[in-house]
């Protein structure tokens, strides 16, 4: 067995940049559920009971089931919890359950190889199956690293030869926060280290004949995890096997920031049509997940229906369509001028709204679009998700605006204005070209992707008060806008671009899962993944979300949501927390809730809230801070990587970690509000 190492080259990863077409993978069996080829995308959760309480798992699984999971995950810590899964399933198929199971193991392939005859799929971490992580460099030499690769192969054989023998598929799971040191040494911890720890299992088990097989490179980073499984798919491609994708973003939080915080991972893959199932990690009840998992996909049931197609390699048209300086296994902020101290440039991406439709007559409006207004002092507070631009079409305000809020009329309008400091024209392609009159210091000019080929365009002006806002009616508008961007780059204009998403009420998806999924989590999910898919490869200087159903403060704190899911603009403290499992020593939810209440003002802390000290560590990436479950009622804090206080009662756990926050310099106190 060779250590092959794997070239980073620009190159492709999916069939089509421009049209939806799924990258049709080998169809596998997990039981009677069939994966990957030409199957729908199969939603999955996992439990959060002990494994060991049965009753417990049983009715969890049961609400899963019932929520929509196709495939329900337990985890099989020790070998006990591994036995009790046949009672677990036992129990299932007498009450009528008969979705398949899937034991999630670590560490443990004595628990694997008893998981593997009683379930129909397990989980192995290729970080930690029969490796270790104490954060060691170690320089291997190649002999040594080979060494290290069969003496893995003889620890995983028997695992890989019982799945064989019982029928049972195997997920390869890598998450990025638990590489091991051995993969870390040699790739370091970047998407290229997460590809070969799966690859390395994923030879071993060809060289064994075995198939049966769905990967994972999953992270709490979207951007890593997003690079990662482009990488891997073409990895496989090269080494011709195309095993199918489970899509996750690992460790993602709760409510609005763990949904747009999958949304922008996993609708950035689905988007280029990867992904055969997926899990949606929320910290909070795990029937919550499932249909979060629905609406991201359903998406794709249309689309799918129109395209199934497949390809060997991934060749003549997106060799034609990426500009040569693109690379999609990094990222790298497009270049674009700084369009007058506005936009653009290193400047943060700005966020518009609409306000059009409000009342224009109340100044309280302006509390949406995040500048807090108080009637006792006449004045607004601005925070961290204030917005930038306010679009007020063709109506105006009939109050004083904060004096630092840009504002956007429709030209016609903007030019009737008798004072314009502040207000900038929003122009028509065919408007800017006809009319001289311009503002001196922003012009916005609104177009389709298509106009780029256009005499009109050909004809544009242009200038450094020039920004484009682009707007797509496509049905796979995310390609349509990022072939857009393709084309600036190979033209070599750096015109700021604000990208504009608009979901209208009869928005296709929204009319499919309405009455299950709410409108506001549906406007989280999709404009995530059509903006988020851009900005993680460093396309747009802005965002404009337009969606008149829902109310504008939840569309502000999208945008500001999906700009730090993109890690693009932070304005609030990240929080890494798992989704809870049966290893799980303290109520995440609450816990996470509590941490929130006292920390949420930490704006660019990162948090991590671990529920067990055996996987905590490791997944918690790249937290600045980590509070971790060690034993009942007990917490251990970290620095980084580096645990500061171990076993200290939970009761004091959290003004512990404020001290260590604000020993290090990093806290303030939080700002009241008038
Ligand atoms: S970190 Fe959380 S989800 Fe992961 S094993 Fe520990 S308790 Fe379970």
């Amino acid at each position: 067995m060779s250590a092959t190492t794997t070239k980073t080259l620009p190159g492709r990863y999916c069939n089509s940049l421009t049209e939806y077409s799924p990258f049709v993978t080998r169809e596998v069996f997990i039981g009677d559920l069939a994966m990957g080829g030409n199957n729908p995308i199969r939603i999955q959760s996992m439990t959060t009971t002990d494994t060991m309480d049965t009753l417990g798992t049983v009715e969890q699984s049961i609400r899963m089931i019932d929520a929509g999971c196709e495939l329900v995950r337990i985890t099989a810590p020790s070998i006990k919890e591994a036995q009790n899964l046949a009672e677990i399933k036992k129990q299932l198929r007498n009450r009528g359950y008969n979705t398949p199971l899937v034991a999630d193991i670590h560490f443990t392939p004595n628990a694997a190889e008893v998981a593997a005859r009683i379930v129909e799929k397990v989980r192995v971490n290729p970080g930690n199956y029969a490796d270790k992580k104490k954060f060691d460099q170690i320089d291997y030499t190649d002999l040594e690293y080979r060494a290290e690769l069969e003496r893995i192969n003889q620890k995983f054989t028997p695992l890989v030869k019982i799945c064989k023998e019982y029928g049972t598929a195997m997920r390869i799971g890598t998450n990025h926060g638990s590489l091991s040191d051995r993969i870390m040494s040699r790739y370091g911890d970047t998407p290229h280290g997460m590809v070969e720890s799966a690859m390395e299992f994923m030879r071993m088990c060809e060289a064994l004949n075995y198939h049966n097989l769905i990967i994972s490179m999953k992270s709490s980073n979207p951007q890593v995890m997003v690079q990662a499984y482009r990488l891997l798919v073409q990895t496989m491609v090269a080494e011709g096997m195309n095993y199918p994708l489970h899509l996750g973003v690992t460790e993602a939080g709760d409510g609005e920031d763990g949904r747009i915080k999958s949304a922008v991972g996993i609708g950035t893959l689905l988007e280029d049509g990867m992904g055969d199932t997926v899990r949606v990690s929320l910290t909070e009840e795990p029937e919550a997940e499932a249909p979060v998992a629905r609406a991201l996909v359903v998406r794709y049931t249309e689309r799918l229906k129109a395209k199934r197609q497949k390809v060997e390699g991934f060749e003549a048209e997106n060799k034609n369509l990426v500009p040569p300086k693109h690379n999609p296994f990094e990222y790298k902020k497009r270049d674009t001028y700084e369009a007058n101290a506005f936009i653009g440039g290193h400047m943060v991406p700005r966020v518009v709204v609409d306000l059009s439709k409000a009342n224009l007559k109340d100044p309280a409006i302006l509390n949406d679009a995040g500048y807090i207004y108080s009637p006792l002092l006449d004045k607004y507070n601005m925070g961290e998700q204030s917005v930038d631009f306010v679009y007020f079409a063709d109506e105006l305000p009939s109050f004083n605006l904060p004096g630092n809020l840009k504002q956007l009329y429709n030209y016609a309008t903007w030019q009737k204005l008798t004072n314009k400091t502040l207000c900038h024209p929003v122009f028509t392609l065919q408007e800017y070209i006809g009319n001289v009159d311009r503002s001196s210091a922003l012009n916005l000019v609104r177009l389709k992707p298509a106009d780029i080929d256009s005499d009109e365009f050909g004809a544009l002006p242009f200038s450094n008060s020039l920004v484009f806002v682009l707007e797509t009616d496509a049905i796979h508008g995310m390609a349509d806008q990022r072939a857009f961007f393709f084309k600036m780059e190979e033209l070599e204009l750096e015109v700021p671009v604000i990208v504009k998403r608009s979901y209208p009420e009869d928005h296709g998806p929204w009319t499919m899962i309405h009455g299950q999924t709410d409108i506001a989590t549906m406007l989280q999910l999709y404009s995530a993944t059509d903006l988020g898919a851009l900005l993680v490869d460093g396309f747009g200087d802005g965002i404009w979300i337009d969606a008149p159903e829902v109310d504008t403060k939840i569309i502000t704190s999208t945008a500001f949501g999906i700009l730090q899911a993109t890690r693009s603009r932070i304005s609030k403290t990240e929080y890494i927390s798992c989704p809870s499992c049966g290893r799980t020593l303290f109520d995440l939810m609450v816990t996470t809730q509590m941490i929130r209440s006292r920390t949420s003002h930490l704006k660019g802390l990162k948090i991590g809230i671990m529920g067990c000290i055996v996987n905590g560590p490791g997944e918690m990436a790249d937290a600045d801070y980590g509070y971790v479950g060690s034993g009942v009622d007990k917490i251990t804090l970290y620095r980084g990587k580096e645990a500061v206080k171990k076993n200290i009662n939970s009761a004091n756990a959290l003004d512990e970690l404020i001290g260590i926050i604000k020993d290090d310099g990093n806290w303030v106190e939080p700002v009241l509000e008038n």
